[in-house]
């Protein structure tokens, strides 16, 4: 394994509920408990209908590929070892989150948009788990 050299989230009082979950392995979303619908990222009143009402939820950790690129040359401030995938991911509930295309990246060829995900979290500090997505197994 080698030594993560990418940016690293900052938790905010906002955020934290989600980093602690990821670090147990568990993605969280936010439901507003006034129109019940999920939002991402975290933040303190729902985008659909402005309720300060809100709820952590666990979530399947399943979704789709929304779109992505392929990264053969980071930015300097962004050293990942490339090619990478960055993609967007609808989770079933609805929202999307920028991540991670994982376990892909020796045959980008075969990522299709709408192509079906699961969550992974790696563990990139002892304090930091970032969620990223896999194609999902066939089986599920
Ligand atoms: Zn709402």
């Amino acid at each position: 394994m080698s030594e993560y050299t990418g940016p690293l989230p900052v938790p905010t009082p906002e955020t934290r509920p989600f980093w602690e979950a990821t670090r147990r392995h568990e993605l969280l979303l936010q439901r507003c408990r006034a129109c019940g619908r999920h939002h991402f990222y975290p933040r303190g009143a729902c985008p659909h209908c402005l309720s300060a009402d809100l709820e952590w939820q666990r979530v399947s950790g399943r979704g789709s590929l929304h779109t992505f690129t392929v990264v053969h040359r980071g930015a300097r401030n962004f050293p990942l070892p490339s090619p990478y995938v960055l993609a967007v991911v609808e989770l079933e509930e609805g929202p999307r989150l920028m991540t991670n295309l994982v376990g892909i990246e020796a045959d980008p060829a075969h990522i299709r948009i709408g192509m079906p995900v699961e969550v992974v979290f790696d563990d990139v500090t002892p304090d930091i788990a970032l969620p990223r997505f896999r194609p999902a197994a066939t089986a599920s």
